[in-house]
């Protein structure tokens, strides 16, 4: 939901898009991956850039469940962990549990 969507390769993944990542714009996702370097783009209150690079998910900045596009523009890398976090900070905890118990 929103945040969450789409899991990508480790680190060598980074350089390649998933299968079917964002559907046939796959060059988009490519895009992403090279500007992110391969890298969470999570930055903390400290200013502090997560270091993950596997385990990577495509983030929507603007949630994708709210309209936001699947766009070079619209998507960064986010591991895991920090694409779930924003997921739950903007639709609610118990709402994504929810979501995970029924994916
Ligand atoms: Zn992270």
């Amino acid at each position: 939901m929103g945040a969450v969507l789409i899991w990508a390769q480790a680190q060598k993944g980074a350089r390649s898009p998933p299968r079917g990542c964002l559907g046939s714009r796959g060059d988009r996702a490519l895009r992403a991956s090279e500007r992110d370097a391969g890298q969470c783009t999570y930055v903390d209150g400290h200013g502090r850039r997560c270091s993950a690079r596997t385990l990577l998910e495509y983030h929507h900045i603007e949630p994708y469940a709210l309209g936001g596009p699947s766009t070079f523009e619209n998507v960064c890398l986010r591991c895991a962990t920090h694409n779930q976090l924003e997921a739950e900070e903007q639709f609610g905890a118990s709402f994504m549990a929810q979501k995970r118990l029924f994916a």
